[in-house]
C-alpha cells in the first residue's frame, strides 16, 4: 500500500495515539503465525454447504435475527437461543460488548499479557482500560486481581481460558472466584476452549454478569467464513441486538455455521490431533534446549535462552517459516509463538529450529 496522504480532517483525540492490531503476514511456504486450524473442514460440510448455497434468495436481506444458527448453537451447548449472540468472527462479537458496555467514562480490565484485541477495542470504544499482572510464569495473581478489581471498578473484565499468547488455561476455582468479585461484566473469552479441559459455559445463566466468547476460526477450521459468538445472559443479549448493525451476518454465513455444528465428531477428532502434535512439537523443543510454556491450546509460547527473538524469528523465516513474534510486546522480551500445524509443517519447523539454534 502507499503512504498515507496529509489527513485533512483530525481523527478523534483519542484515537491519535493509538496504533492499528497488526499481524503481518509474509508469503512463506509454512504459516504458522496465527492459529489457525492446519486442516480443512470436512468434505461433507462443504457439499452441503454448497447445496444450500445454490438454493439461497440473494434477493432477499437474511434472517436478521440469525434464528436458526442460534438455535443451533444453542443446542450444541445445551442453553437456549435467547442467550447466544452471534457476529462476524469473535473480535466483532466483543466489538459489540464493548459497544454496549464500555465506551467513555467506563473502565476496562485486563490481566497481562493477553490478547491484545481486549484492550485494543476497549480503547476504541473511549474506555479507559487497567491492565493488571500476572506473575513471572503468566499465571494469574488473585491478589493482584483482587487489587485491581477493587481500585479501578471496571464495568467489563476480560479472562482469556487457555490464554492467548501464553497458553495457559484458567481453573474453574479461579474463574468462580474472579466472577465474585468482578464489580461488572466478566467476559472469559474460550477462543481455545474446545482444548480446555473444562469450560466456563457451564456457569452461564441470568443470575450472574458472565459472558463466554467462542469462535469458527480455530478448532472448527472455519477462520475464513469470519464467525463467532458468545453466551450470556438474556438480558445481555438483547442489548447487544440493539447495538450492532441490521443483518450483519450474512445468509451464507448463517448457513455455514449452522451446518458446521453437524460435524462436531470431526471437529473433536482434528482436537485430538493437534493436542497430539502440540505435544509432540513442545517435547522436542524442550530437549533442543527451548523454553516452552505449557499450552492448552493451538499454539505454544516459547523463548530460545541466549538469543535474541528477532534473530530467532528471522532465522526461521529465512528457512521458510513464519511464526508470531512477540519478541517486542510487553512482558515478553524474546517470546516467540508457534501454531500447531500439521505434521510435515511441524516438522518443518522443528528443522529450522534445529538449524536455527546451530
Ligand atoms: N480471541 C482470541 C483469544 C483469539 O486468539 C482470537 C483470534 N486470534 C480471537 C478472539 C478472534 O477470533 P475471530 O475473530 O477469528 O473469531
Amino acid at each position: 500500500m502507499s503512504a498515507p496522504s496529509r489527513p485533512l480532517v483530525a481523527v478523534r483525540d483519542d484515537l491519535r495515539a493509538l496504533d492499528g492490531y497488526h499481524s503481518p503476514q509474509v508469503s512463506v511456504p509454512i504459516r504458522l503465525n496465527t492459529n489457525e486450524a492446519p486442516m480443512a473442514p470436512p468434505a461433507a460440510w462443504r457439499d452441503a454447504y454448497a447445496a444450500e448455497v445454490l438454493r439461497l434468495d440473494w434477493h432477499r436481506y437474511p434472517d436478521r435475527a440469525a434464528t436458526e444458527l442460534r438455535i443451533a448453537i444453542a443446542d450444541s451447548h445445551g442453553v437456549r437461543a435467547d442467550q447466544v449472540f452471534a457476529a462476524n468472527g469473535s473480535n466483532e462479537v466483543l466489538q459489540t460488548l464493548l459497544l454496549a458496555y464500555a465506551g467513555h467514562g467506563r473502565t476496562v480490565a485486563t490481566f497481562e499479557p493477553t490478547y491484545q484485541l481486549h484492550s485494543h477495542i476497549a480503547r476504541l470504544t473511549g474506555a479507559t482500560v487497567v491492565e493488571g499482572e500476572r506473575d513471572a510464569d503468566f499465571a494469574l495473581d488473585l491478589a493482584d486481581v483482587r487489587r485491581v478489581l477493587a481500585d479501578a471498578q471496571p464495568t467489563v473484565t476480560f479472562l482469556c481460558s487457555p490464554n492467548n499468547p501464553t497458553g495457559m488455561v484458567e481453573t474453574e476455582a479461579t474463574v468462580r472466584e474472579v466472577l465474585s468479585l468482578v464489580p461488572g461484566l466478566l467476559v472469559v473469552d474460550e477462543a481455545y476452549g474446545q482444548f480446555a479441559p473444562w469450560s466456563a459455559l457451564a456457569l452461564v445463566d441470568d443470575e450472574h454478569p458472565l459472558v463466554v466468547t467462542r469462535t469458527f476460526s480455530k478448532t472448527w477450521s472455519m477462520a475464513a467464513a469470519r464467525l463467532g459468538y458468545l453466551i450470556g445472559p438474556t438480558w445481555l443479549v438483547d442489548e447487544l441486538d440493539k447495538v450492532v448493525l441490521p443483518y450483519h451476518l450474512d445468509a451464507a454465513k448463517q448457513i455455514a455455521g449452522r451446518l458446521a455444528l453437524r460435524f462436531v465428531g470431526e471437529m473433536e477428532g482434528c482436537v485430538g490431533e493437534v493436542v497430539a502434535e502440540r505435544e509432540r512439537l513442545a517435547s522436542a523443543m524442550t530437549l533442543l534446549g527451548v523454553r516452552v510454556w505449557p499450552s492448552g491450546a493451538n499454539f505454544v509460547l516459547f523463548r530460545v535462552p541466549g538469543r535474541g527473538g528477532n534473530d530467532v524469528w528471522q532465522g526461521l523465516l529465512d528457512r521458510g517459516v513464519l511464526v508470531r513474534n512477540c519478541s517486542s510486546w510487553p512482558r515478553l522480551t524474546d517470546c516467540l509463538r508457534v501454531t500447531i500445524g500439521t505434521p510435515a509443517e511441524n516438522g518443518e519447523f522443528l528443522r529450522a529450529l534445529a538449524e536455527v539454534l546451530g
